[in-house]
């Protein structure tokens, strides 16, 4: 009669365990970290883009880092097993980037370390034995200057438009983003690269993209790069992806400015949550939103919660896309 008993208990037991309520719970008590690597500890700065994201399995995703990640050797860094890089223009990709972390000042960034021809992006690859996940022509680029550099071209891999790769547990999508992708010629260099500087022509790598990243715990993040309005931030990100975070750039001029930004978030992608990025100008002081400052004037105009992307302050986010810590 015990052991029937003791039986009983397990076999309950196990049920619960197997039980789809339980592995829900599992994975929504873990989040996925989010972590700008700015310019200024603790600011929003002009030229930040990067930041890392630590999906619960440890996995680690480092988004165009850009030129405030003060390449390979920054000890934010850690490790980094993939990185994006939506497009190839210089403050993304990384064309220059500063000394080490917090060198010069928010409102004159640092950029004295030239990352050419190779890029800070490759440079870091190459350090951390990373893969770079990119979409439309791209992947052949960075193949080549991991190659070139003793590195191993398998290691870029191509996520084009409409498909996804899955890696380390994280589903890593492509999506529009309406902006150019002219490739420097000074990464191209030789006799062709010099024709082509002069003749004021950029190399041709394809669209520019925006990324959804699935997450092992199930969050969806939008990461828009630079694009103007499109209507696949409601048919694509929203309606098929279901993207509950979102880091929207909103810099003006060169993408969406602060009022186009919080249209895409408030009537097309209508996330849980959004990281305004991509700002171009000073947008804190003190940790504070710098009043009159675009970053202000978007964070007004979105409903939904808007946590600054203060460098080195880690936000974590459930699979809901709600801010558990550090918002
Ligand atoms: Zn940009």
């Amino acid at each position: 009669m015990k052991r029937l008993h003791l039986f009983a208990i397990l076999g309950a037991l196990s049920a619960a365990l197997a039980s789809p309520a339980f592995a829900q719970n599992q994975k929504q008590s873990q989040n996925v970290k989010v972590t700008p690597l700015g310019g200024i500890d603790g600011e929003f700065c002009p030229q930040d883009r990067a930041m890392v994201f630590e999906d619960p399995n440890g996995t680690r995703i480092l988004y165009d880092p850009g030129r405030t990640v003060a390449g390979a050797d920054d000890p934010r860094l850690g490790k980094i097993d993939i990185i994006l890089v939506s497009h190839m223009h210089g403050d993304h990709l990384g064309n220059a980037h500063n000394k080490a972390p917090n060198s010069g000042s928010c409102d004159k960034p640092d950029v004295s370390v030239s990352a050419v021809p190779n890029s800070s992006a490759v440079e870091i690859a190459l350090a951390k034995k990373s893969k770079i996940v990119t979409g439309s022509e791209m992947p052949p680029f960075f193949a080549a200057k991991l190659k070139a550099n003793g590195g191993d071209p398998a290691n870029s891999i191509l996520a084009r438009f409409g498909g996804s790769v899955t890696i380390d547990g994280i589903k890593i999508a492509t999506v529009t983003a309406l902006h150019s992708n002219g490739l420097d010629p000074a990464y191209i260099g030789g006799e062709l690269g010099k024709a082509m500087t002069e003749a004021g022509i950029a190399g041709d790598v394809g669209l520019a993209t925006g990324y959804v990243l699935r997450f092992s715990n199930g969050l969806v993040a939008y990461l828009s790069g630079d694009t103007g309005i499109v209507a696949d931030q409601e048919r694509t990100v929203r309606d098929y992806y279901h993207a509950k975070l979102a880091v929207m750039n909103m810099g003006d001029g060169f993408s969406t400015g602060p009022a186009e930004a919080a249209y895409v978030i408030n009537q097309l992608v209508k996330p849980a949550s959004v990281i305004p990025s991509h700002s171009n100008e000073v947008s804190t002081v003190g940790g504070k939103v710098r009043p009159g400052s675009k970053a202000e004037a978007f964070i007004k105009a979105v409903k939904v919660p808007s946590y600054l992307p203060l460098s080195g302050r880690t936000m974590e986010f459930n699979a809901a896309g709600k801010c558990m810590a550090g918002c």
